[in-house]
Parts: C-alpha cells; sequence; structure tokens
C-alpha cells in the first residue's frame, strides 16, 4: 500500500444482484400471455395446469442450485423441473416472446438481454475449451515429433 492509496477512490466490493424477483415477475406474465391465448382465462389468470406447472418452477427456483447466480431457467443447462414440466415451460417461455414485447415491452427487452448474456457466456467457455484442446493437441504432436526425432539420432 503506497501513500497516495488514501487519496484515491475505493473499490467497491463486487456486488452480485439477485435477480430471481424480476425473473419470476417475468414468467408469471408470460405464462399469463400463455394461458389467455391458448386455455381461454380471462386477462393474466392461469388455469389450474399452467397454475401447477407455475408453482413447480417457483419452488425449483427458490431451491436452485446456483443460487442468486443462477442464469435464466430458459437458458439453464441443468433445467430441474422435469423431462415433460421442462418441455411445457420452455413451450410457454418461447411463444410468448412477441406478446411480452408487446404488453410488457421492458421486461421482454430485459430478459432477452439476459438470455443474450448467456449464450455469449456459454460461446466463451465452448471457445476456450477448443483452443485448450487444440493448444494440447498442437503439445502432444511436438512432443511426438522430439522423441522420434531423438530415436532416429540413435
Ligand atoms: S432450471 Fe436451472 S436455473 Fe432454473 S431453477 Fe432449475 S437449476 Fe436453477
Ligand atoms: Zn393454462
Amino acid at each position: 500500500m503506497s501513500i497516495f492509496d488514501r487519496f484515491l477512490p475505493k473499490k467497491k466490493p463486487l456486488e452480485i444482484k439477485n435477480n430471481i424477483p424480476k425473473e419470476k415477475e417475468t414468467m408469471k406474465k408470460a405464462f399469463g400471455i400463455y394461458c389467455h391465448k391458448n386455455h381461454g382465462t380471462k386477462d393474466d389468470k392461469l388455469c389450474p395446469k399452467c397454475t401447477a406447472l407455475l408453482a413447480t418452477v417457483m419452488t425449483k427456483m427458490n431451491r436452485c442450485p446456483y443460487g442468486i447466480t443462477k442464469p435464466i431457467c430458459d437458458r439453464c443447462e441443468i433445467q430441474c423441473f422435469g423431462e415433460k414440466q421442462t418441455k411445457e415451460f420452455m413451450k410457454i417461455m418461447s411463444s410468448t416472446g412477441t406478446g411480452m414485447f408487446f404488453r410488457h415491452p421492458i421486461m421482454a427487452i430485459k430478459h432477452k438481454m439476459a438470455s443474450m448474456s448467456v449464450d455469449y457466456s456459454k460461446h466463451e467457455m465452448e471457445k476456450k475449451q477448443q483452443e485448450k484442446a487444440k493448444h494440447k493437441e498442437k503439445l502432444a504432436k511436438e512432443k511426438a515429433k522430439a522423441k522420434e526425432a531423438s530415436e532416429k539420432k540413435k
């Protein structure tokens, strides 16, 4: 620590935002739009089937293994709702994109941005893994060549 450090602005500790309440709100709206369109319910009301599915999703979110660092559920690789429910959930989330955009544009845009950020992180991770694998392959080839050369010398 230098003498000048006391005059520099202090670094703020990294803050992890809890986006779960907002995600839940977005899901509720998406379910409302879907149910109204497909099951004929009034306004944002949900039919028993959609209510049950949403309740499962909410419970699972409360117990999410990622905690508040979780990705959004429709981009998650674990998809912990069970096979049938996950399929239904994905159908609801993907088919309500346009409806959400017209009825709740800010929510829809924020959700889209969150999806894009998860996709970007996944893409970057895959890229890094591929680079690592290539590097490993290159090293192995070089090692083999060096071994071959030293055996020829003998
Ligand atoms: S689907 Fe993924 S992000 Fe969503 S609650 Fe389950 S584990 Fe967590
Ligand atoms: Zn419904």
